[in-house]
């Protein structure tokens, strides 16, 4: 049988890892069939540097360099399963690219995903990732998430991959009637993850669970 390409490399040790993975977040409670299939395709390792590569199966965050970290397995599946769970939204808005890894997940679940990094050598990073990995329904920016991505919008989606102690003004009007915004809110150590929906009248908002993300932080670097 030939290895799939995502895991050549890696080899056996990935597949039981990737098996593993998968246990243990059925275990933790994520049941979304879709999530998991798209946890179960990205290559997490590919979004790794070479020695942290045998760790990418774990389900930890790991650091990816200028003090940022790619998400836990764990907390990319429930968010992206918070996002999907009354329908799969056509157009996604992500506030913090990283690594790319939580793109890619989004990327196999929803037909368009716009991107937001403020760290360049990040953007530019998963940018040229993420398109040797195939993907082709992505588009990426180099700016500060906060302002959103103003000409793609109305988003049936939105999610923030770092906290912030308020939601921006920008993220709430870019977000349609009916969509759905996954964002940890707080400070530094008391950060909830909470999934906002937008009514036609005002904002409906659920608290998921306490996170530790990286902040939000103004301005490009
Ligand atoms: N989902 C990513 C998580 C990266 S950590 C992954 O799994 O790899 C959070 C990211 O948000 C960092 O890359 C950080 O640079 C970025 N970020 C922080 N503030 C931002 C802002 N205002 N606009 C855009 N990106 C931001």
């Amino acid at each position: 049988m030939r290895a799939h390409p995502h895991t050549q490399g890696l080899g056996m040790a990935s597949a039981a890892a990737r098996k593993r993975l998968l246990d243990e977040l059925r275990q933790w409670g994520i049941a979304d069939e879709r999530v998991l299939g798209a946890l179960e395709r990205v290559p997490r390792h590919e979004f790794l540097d070479d020695a942290l590569k045998s760790r990418a199966y774990e389900n930890n965050a790991l650091p990816i360099g200028l003090s940022q970290t790619i998400s836990q397995p764990y907390i990319v599946a429930l968010m992206t399963q918070a996002l999907l769970r009354d329908g799969v939204p056509r157009k996604v808005l992500e506030i913090g690219t990283g690594s790319g890894y939580q793109t890619a997940v989004l990327a196999e679940l929803v037909p368009a995903v716009f991107s937001v990094e403020r760290i360049k050598h990040l953007s530019e990073t998963a940018r040229r990732r993420l398109s040797a990995l195939g993907y082709q329904n992505i588009l990426f920016s180099y700016s500060d998430g906060a302002n959103g991505w103003p000409s793609y919008a109305p988003y049936d989606g939105i999610l923030v991959t770092a906290a912030t102690e308020r939601v921006p003004d920008a993220l709430l009007e870019q977000l349609g009637v009916g969509g759905r915004l996954i964002v940890p809110v707080g400070p530094t150590g008391s950060q909830v993850l909470k999934r906002l929906r937008r009514t036609a009248t005002g904002y409906e908002s659920h608290d998921l669970c306490d996170v530790s993300f990286v902040p939000l932080l103004a301005g490009r670097a």
